[in-house]
């Protein structure tokens, strides 16, 4: 007898199995609410399919989850929330309440593996400490469901490869949590970029800090081993924003410094080398305000200020051009609506686990060169 949910889930099997270890260009799709969808740059790659939607289970429901996935996934038109995987079950009952999440749909972290049989979920978005997310990826990815996995990917660039791997292995696709490249205003950014809108790069300057205070040894973003820190944190969008607005990999870490008062750092300076000779100066901080993307040429600039909070991202050119108002809409809602996209229509992600895993190996190199006080190759 012909069972269509079967049916559905060897299709989205099919279509991960023709496009595993796919690593191509960035594409722009243009989905979400209808005001983001108006405002992208580009034309889909392929005609979008809207009348499928991914069935989405959320793993680690902390602040994160609960304040922007959550609320940003009842806006996207090709995804549902249909599952929750947590290690607290005193969560469960407001989740299921607030978003109707089915009993069944309900797992904890040690029968995560049960999902594999869960016809509802799709996909598994992993949104837990950093250095969890191996484990959870590969997890969800041997349990044959499509990975999303926050920022930073992992720890150390072994552990990006793990997950990349088990996704290649289970025929699932991998996309990471970098809302930035779905921001239309960002995108318009990248665009300047690309054609050198100004002319030849002559420097580059990416700046993400927030005024908090130094995170308390009790959470996981105030311990090394977890992922905390300013770097791991927020430096990822300096790191990043330097590879979408320059549209190069970096080839050295000139020099570093962290500033450290308890066990990670709070604030992070370092200079990065590119091929051509060009140099990139970044900062990231947990207790200072800066935020900024900027790319100098010879005939003027492009930058984005600010460049990666949730609202309000702004792009300005030398010339007084606006990119674009801030979109009317949530970043989040664009990111999943495009990943899911990407899986339906078999096309590549926009973040896929390479970037990741470029990302972090600039991020261990950052922390080698503060630690040696020596350049670091990449
Ligand atoms: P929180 O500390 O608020 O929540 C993390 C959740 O992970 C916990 O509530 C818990 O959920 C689960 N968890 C599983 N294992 C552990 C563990 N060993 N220790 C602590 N919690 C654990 O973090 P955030 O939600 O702010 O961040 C989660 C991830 O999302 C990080 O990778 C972060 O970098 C990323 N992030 C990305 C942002 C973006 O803009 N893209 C913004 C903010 C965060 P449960 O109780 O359900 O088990």
């Amino acid at each position: 007898m012909h069972d269509p949910k079967k049916s559905r889930r060897r299709f989205l099997r099919q279509s991960a199995l023709a496009a595993t270890g796919l690593i191509l260009a960035p594409m722009i799709v243009g989905c979400g609410n209808k005001s983001t969808a108006s405002s992208t740059t580009s034309a889909p790659a392929a005609a979008p399919v809207k009348d499928r939607q991914l069935g989405v289970a959320l793993l680690g429901l902390g602040g994160y989850a609960k304040g922007q996935i959550a609320p940003s996934l009842q806006f996207t038109k090709h995804c549902r929330l249909t599952g929750i995987i947590t290690g607290s079950p005193e969560k469960v009952p407001e989740w299921q309440e607030k978003y109707g999440i089915r009993e069944e749909n309900v797992y904890a972290y040690d029968n995560l593996e049960a999902i594999a049989d869960n016809a509802e979920i799709d996909v598994v978005y992993v949104i837990t400490p950093t250095a969890t997310h191996k484990d959870f990826a590969v997890r969800a990815a041997n349990a044959g469901k499509h990975v999303w996995c926050e920022k930073p990917m992992a720890m150390n660039p072994a552990d990006c490869q793990v997950i990349i791997d088990a996704c290649t292995r289970n025929h699932v696709r991998l996309s990471i949590g970098y809302r930035m490249l779905h921001e239309p205003n960002t995108q318009k950014f990248i665009g300047l970029s690309k054609k050198k809108a100004f002319g030849a790069f002559t420097g580059f300057t990416s700046l993400a800090g927030y005024a908090g205070s130094d995170p308390p040894t009790d959470n996981w973003r105030g311990q090394r081993a977890m992922g905390g820190g300013a770097l791991y944190d927020m430096g990822v969008y300096t790191i990043n924003g330097l590879r979408y607005g320059t549209q190069l990999n970096p080839v050295a870490v000139v020099s570093a410094n962290q500033y450290r008062p308890t066990e990670v750092d709070v604030t992070t300076e370092y200079t990065l080398e590119y091929a051509n000779g060009l140099m990139a100066e970044g900062k990231t901080s947990v207790v200072t305000e800066y935020n900024q993307l900027r790319i100098d040429a010879e005939n003027g600039w492009h930058q984005m200020e600010p460049m990666q909070p949730y609202d309000g991202v702004q792009g300005m050119t030398s010339a007084g051009t606006v990119l674009g108002p801030p979109i009317d809409g949530k970043q989040q809602t664009l990111q999943m609506d495009n990943d899911a996209l990407a899986i339906m229509n078999n096309q590549p992600v926009i973040a896929p686990g390479k970037m990741g895993l470029a990302d972090v190996a600039v991020i261990r190199a950052i922390i080698e060169s503060a630690e040696t006080g020596k350049r670091v190759l990449i």
